[in-house]
């Protein structure tokens, strides 16, 4: 399959019936050349809508659930209206119905229990995947375009880490060329739900919030796809946040390890794993728009002829700097170093940036303000016995700084680059509270006040 393309369209891009006409018409240009897979997110904030409605199910809100369930309802009624022919809405109209009712199955358990298992709400959630896919199925049939709606659940392997699952690459390749293959080899397009997938012994899983890119990489990989498009309502991946930096631009080429730490740092084109299971086969991305479908958007590749400096600027708000210091010098600060980062691995927090001092042995590391408490929790249990007796100094937590990523293979082995960096920020007067570069040099992360974060993004930014 060596001319696969595998095509993502993003919640936006599948926000109306409208826009569904343009994913179809971009999917049906391509597919008239060559095979071509889709991946499709759910209708742009149905899936908050469903996350809402399994709360107020856990809640016994009986009345909330069901006026949610009437707008997931006539969300979709109204995008069979607007895309179908009249022939096909009782059909079209049924099957929404359908896949609604799945859903409501699952809230309705969810209420009688009082709690939301998680698996429950894996299994729930993918619904809205569900009918965005059924319809944009249906209406490529409709237009001659031969397709079918695939779930999945039936197609991707992951581990049992509900919410948050990390696929099988191997048990998901065998599971692709079982069900996607017989449709490539018809000249059918799989269109294929985002987000979700299941355990080996088939129970529903998904792959975090916004995880529909990561399932159209993980497809493309398996596939063995020439390339991945991933479509969104933005013109690519950007030199800087256009909400704060007025002369930001489009990127035209960026390498996979770039547009990961941009994605890590951040900057919401892109799931933050989507790049992984890419990057061993050298598959090129494109991040394109398709609301001007014309633009040439972003490539994204295994190296570009990058030049010197840095290539884009990104910023984090919601994060927390927390700090440890021996309380004297007979306690070793590798040990405690060790001992907490174990602790923050056992509970599952990442960490965003971590420095320390050699001589008071103090260290710091910065961590979404999301995950603080579960972090906070398992620092303050695992180093009990050190904080009673005195050995380590309280720690520290400052929730009012935000974070800046530099970032840019055109950064290694030049000299000079921070120091403008750090210049630009100080001819404002901003404070840096912390600094952090890897040996790769793809990144200088730099913690300030939150109140001096925007005018520091475009310090930077003006600089380069
Ligand atoms: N619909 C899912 C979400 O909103 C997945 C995605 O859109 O990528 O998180
Ligand atoms: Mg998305």
């Amino acid at each position: 399959m060596g001319d696969l393309l595998v095509m993502k369209f993003g919640g936006t891009s599948m926000g109306s019936a409208e826009r569904i006409r343009v994913a179809a018409r971009l999917t049906s240009e391509q597919s008239a050349k060559r095979p071509v897979v889709v991946v499709v997110s759910a209708m742009s904030k149905v899936t908050d809508l469903l996350l809402d409605s399994l709360r107020k199910a856990e809640a016994g809100d009986q009345a909330d659930l069901d006026a949610n369930l009437e707008k997931l309802s006539e969300r979709h009624r109204e995008c069979c209206r607007g895309l179908l022919p009249k022939e096909k809405q009782d059909q079209a109209t049924a099957g929404v119905e359908r896949l609604i009712a799945d859903f409501a199955r699952i809230a309705k358990g969810v209420m009688m229990l009082g709690e939301r298992p998680p698996r429950s709400v894996d299994e729930a959630v993918a619904v809205g995947e569900r009918l965005s896919a059924y319809l944009m199925a249906l209406h490529m049939e409709c237009e001659g375009i031969p397709a079918v709606a695939v779930n999945a659940a039936d197609v991707i392997a992951t581990d049992a880490v509900f919410g948050n699952a990390t696929p099988l690459m191997e048990p998901t390749r065998a599971r692709a060329a079982a069900v996607l293959r017989p449709l490539l080899d018809q000249h059918k397009v799989p269109v294929v739900t985002g987000f979700n997938g299941s355990t080996l012994d088939h129970r529903p899983t998904t792959l975090g919030r916004g995880g529909s890119d990561f399932s159209a990489s993980i497809l493309a990989a398996v596939l063995d796809a020439a390339e991945l498009w991933i479509w969104t309502d933005v013109d690519g991946i950007m030199s800087g946040d256009p909400r704060l930096v007025s002369d930001a631009r489009v990127l035209p080429e960026i390498t996979y390890a770039e547009a990961a730490e941009l994605a890590y740092n951040g900057a919401k084109v892109l799931h933050p794993r989507t790049l992984a299971p890419l990057a061993e086969r050298g598959i090129p991305v494109w991040s394109k728009n398709s609301f001007a479908p014309e633009k040439p958007g972003t490539r994204i590749l295994p190296r570009v002829d990058a030049g010197h400096g840095p290539h884009a600027v990104t910023s984090m708000t919601d994060v927390a700097l927390v700090s440890m210091e021996p309380a004297s010098a007979a306690v070793s600060g590798t040990k405690l170093m060790a001992r907490a980062l174990d602790g923050l691995a056992r509970a599952n927090v990442e960490i965003l940036a971590f420095t320390s001092s050699s001589y008071r042995q103090s260290f710091c590391f910065l961590v979404r303000q999301s995950e603080l408490e579960r972090a906070l929790e398992f620092l303050e249990e695992d180093l009990a016995l050190e904080l009673v007796h005195g050995y380590l100094k309280p720690i520290e937590v400052d929730a009012d700084v935000g974070l800046i990523a530099v970032v840019g293979e055109g950064m290694r082995g030049t000299p000079g680059l921070a120091g403008r960096m750090f210049t630009a920020i100080s001819k404002h007067n901003i404070n840096i509270i912390a600094i952090a570069q890897g040996s790769s040099e793809l990144t200088i992360a730099i913690v300030v006040r939150r109140s001096g974060l925007e005018q520091a993004v475009r310090a930077i930014h003006g600089e380069f």
